[in-house]
């Protein structure tokens, strides 16, 4: 099922926070695409004008350039909304080991305001951006959302009281939310530059500038690298599920494979060797592990599939090849 196919008999009116970053500004797209009124609340932080200027044009979209960490910017964005996506929070684990204060400030006071806002404006729902990060020093595998660890970074820390919030606003206040705990997205739009870039784009524009990626390690860490596509479909059931089971609770947003670095660079290697036979002949460079890495991420997808009816439609390969596409034809 795509995601045309699973919107919505009726049209809303959404906020989506973070709106102009890599996952709120796809989420946009697509929710005007199938017709709903979208505002779109964001600092330019890390996020892109460019990533929403093509969305200004339409009517049903607008702009509303604010801080998460003001409440009454967070209640003026909320005014008449049906859904609330958040996605506003300051991403990158070493950003957080670095200044933990300003992520601690934007991730838990910024999403608390969100949560008194949506609140009292009366929203129908409220989903929010969680982290795989959650499971921090947990070794089981894949992670399922019960069992969770011991957090390794302020990061993690922040994304973990998000869950705690939401969960004592449904209790307390009657509130509906849902929390998606994404997996290592990656996709069009995703932010290639900068010290605190994923390592998907990153590699993808080493490799296009002939430059050798260079991976943290062995090489042998893995991830389950989620296209943003499956992310998409997931905050689209998660906001109009009728399955009383499903609110109130989080869910891993994931597709359910690993992969590890030293394959993820072969793929992009191959994909964008089409492109540029030169790229062929590039090899990774190795680099000391990063500080508050986890060695392995899989998720259990069982619970999003059993309560949302998630079907995620990219595996690895065929999201990697729409997203090193883009790429080419964007940044190149
Ligand atoms: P992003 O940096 O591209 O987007 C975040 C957006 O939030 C940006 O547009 C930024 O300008 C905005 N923002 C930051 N601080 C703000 C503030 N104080 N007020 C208003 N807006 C603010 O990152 P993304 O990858 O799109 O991540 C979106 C969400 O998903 C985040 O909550 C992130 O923690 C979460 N997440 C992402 C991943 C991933 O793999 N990309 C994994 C797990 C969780």
């Amino acid at each position: 099922m795509n995601i045309k196919e699973l919107n919505l008999n009726s049209r809303y009116k959404i906020l989506v926070t973070g709106g102009a970053g890599f996952i709120g500004s796809n989420l946009c797209e697509s929710l005007l695409e199938n017709g709903n009124t979208v505002r779109c609340l964001d600092n330019f932080a890390t996020g892109k004008r460019e990533n929403i200027d093509p969305l200004l044009y339409n009517p049903k979209f607008s702009m509303l350039e604010g801080d998460i960490r003001n409440l009454s910017e967070c209640r003026k964005a909320c005014e008449g909304i049906d859904y609330v996506l958040h996605q506003a929070a300051l991403g990158s684990v070493p950003r957080s080991i670095k200044d933990p204060i300003t992520s601690n400030e934007v991730n838990v006071s910024g999403f608390l305001n969100m949560l008194v806002a949506a609140r009292d404006a009366k929203v129908k729902r409220f989903v929010y951006a969680a982290s795989s990060s959650t499971y921090g020093d947990s070794e089981n595998m894949p992670k399922i959302e019960d069992i969770i660890g011991k957090p390794l970074s302020p990061y993690a820390i922040t994304k973990y009281v998000n869950e705690l919030y939401a969960d004592i606003f449904s209790k307390t206040y009657g509130m509906e939310t849902i929390g998606l705990r994404y997996f290592n997205v990656f996709g069009r739009k995703q932010d290639p530059n900068g010290a605190y870039a994923a390592v998907i784009p990153k590699f993808v524009m080493q490799l296009m500038q002939h430059e050798s990626p260079v991976i943290n390690g062995d090489g042998s860490f893995s991830r389950d690298f989620t296209y943003i596509d499956n992310v998409l479909e997931m905050n689209i059931r998660a906001m109009v599920s009728e399955n009383p089971e499903s609110v109130n609770t989080v869910y891993n947003v994931a597709y359910g494979k690993r992969t590890d670095l030293n394959e993820l660079v072969g793929l992009l290697k191959d994909y964008l060797s089409k492109f540029d036979a030169e790229i062929t002949n590039l090899n990774a460079v190795y680099g000391p592990n990063r500080q508050g890495d986890v060695p392995h991420s899989l998720a259990s997808i069982e619970k999003a599939k059993k309560l949302l009816g998630y079907t995620p439609q990219f595996d690895l390969k065929k999201g990697l090849k729409e997203a090193v596409t883009w790429y080419w034809q964007n940044l190149k």
